[in-house]
């Protein structure tokens, strides 16, 4: 059922091929698209259909994340970036996913599940389980200290049903203009790697760079890069190498027009108060969309290709927006939550700033009730 009412995104996976082209063009290495939290709420199986000839490896965040990719038919290598525990290792075998691991507990466990286990995509029996190891140079959320990573990596070659295919690290501070706390983990890091020997297929490969990375420290690209935001065409702070294009527009139609008296409130609360009659148009999206409340009184969207106010207390279903008297708007008409519309635009970056947060977290919570349209 087609609801003209209620909000939907739009979203063009041809720009997300052609950003992740200009990504690989510009960086000349392999790229792991990162497609965790379900592409950033693009739809992680849209999105890897449309990248798994450009990207070498896709990177999600959960083991249920990287099944849903296989059971929908991708066979690209598939990054779980955070250590798993050990109950899922089972999965991570016969799925054919690259855990990352940060602890010799997880290792050995993972090494003795090999066994006897066969691929549920070849149905051949596994011979090794691919890995990457996470060394934690600094940013302290995830992996092992630097300090203990060349014993760890020699340590690594008893466990012989484990193929070492990656060593990776996370920027804390890729995004800042100053690149101090950078060049410190880059150091830490390449320290922890120089003396590990390559194959003639160039395993293990090298990574550490998150978008910002990737677009802004050609230093930290070393064999590959992995970025997610700047795949859905968003800048992150000071870089600015490559052309990147939006690729989701949020809309919604007007489901209704009135007309207020001065002195009335608008919303829970009544925190708009009319200083004259004035017009109104209410939308059908809230918070319970995921459209943030913070945006009370203070966002806009665009009507006719003019910006209009969020009047009043955003709600979890509804949203009241003001016009002008003279406005030729009717029911029906598109309303843009984010996107253009003539020469307008509202990017997901404004609309971060305005809610007081980042744009991972605005395009992340994009809820279930939105749907998404691929154009
Ligand atoms: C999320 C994540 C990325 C991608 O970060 P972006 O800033 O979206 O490019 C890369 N690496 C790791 C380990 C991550 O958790």
């Amino acid at each position: 059922m087609e609801s003209k009412i209620q909000s939907h995104v739009e979203i063009d996976l041809l720009k997300i091929q052609d950003n992740a082209k200009s990504i690989k063009e510009y960086c000349n290495r392999k790229l792991i698209a990162v497609v965790k939290a379900d592409a950033y709420g693009h739809g992680a199986v849209q999105v890897a259909n449309v990248l798994h000839n450009i990207a070498d490896m896709f990177a999600v965040a959960t083991v249920e994340e990287g099944i849903e990719l296989r059971q929908a038919g991708i066979r690209n290598p598939i990054l779980i970036l955070f250590s798993t525990l050990t109950d899922t290792v089972d999965e991570i075998i016969s799925y054919e996913l690259t855990p990352t691991i940060d602890n010799w507990n997880s290792a050995s466990r993972l090494n003795d599940a090999v066994i006897g286990r066969n691929s549920l995509l070849k149905f051949v029996p596994i011979e090794k389980a691919n890995i990457h190891l996470d060394i934690n140079t600094g940013m302290n959320r995830s992996g092992i200290p630097h300090s203990e990573a060349k014993e760890f990596i020699n340590r690594l070659q008893s466990l012989n049903r484990l193929q070492l295919e990656g060593i990776t690290t996370h920027l804390a501070t890729a995004e800042e203009k100053d690149q101090s706390f950078v060049n410190i983990q880059l150091q830490r890091f390449a320290s922890s790697i120089n003396d590990v020997k390559k194959s003639d297929t160039g395993t293990p490969f090298f990574h550490a760079a998150n978008s910002a990375a990737t677009l802004s420290i050609p230093d930290s690209h070393f064999d590959a890069v992995r970025p997610g935001l700047a795949l859905y065409g968003i800048y992150p702070p000071n870089s600015y190498y490559v052309d990147l294009q939006p690729v989701l527009c949020w809309k919604t139609h007007i489901n209704w027009i009135n007309m207020i008296e001065s002195g009335e409130g608008i919303s829970y609360g009544l925190t708009h108060k009319a200083k004259q009659q004035t017009r109104i148009a209410g939308i059908q999206v809230g918070y319970g969309d995921g459209y943030p409340r913070s945006l009370s009184n203070v966002g806009e969207v665009l009507i006719g290709g003019i910006r209009r106010p969020i009047l009043g207390n955003i709600c979890m279903d509804l949203t009241v927006v003001g016009l002008e008297t003279s406005d030729k708007v009717e029911i029906g008409d598109e309303v843009i939550l984010i996107g253009k519309q003539g020469d307008e635009e509202i990017t997901v970056d404004e609309i971060a700033e305005k809610a007081n947060t980042i744009p991972y977290e605005i395009l992340t919570r994009i809820g279930n009730r939105v749907k998404k349209i691929y154009t």
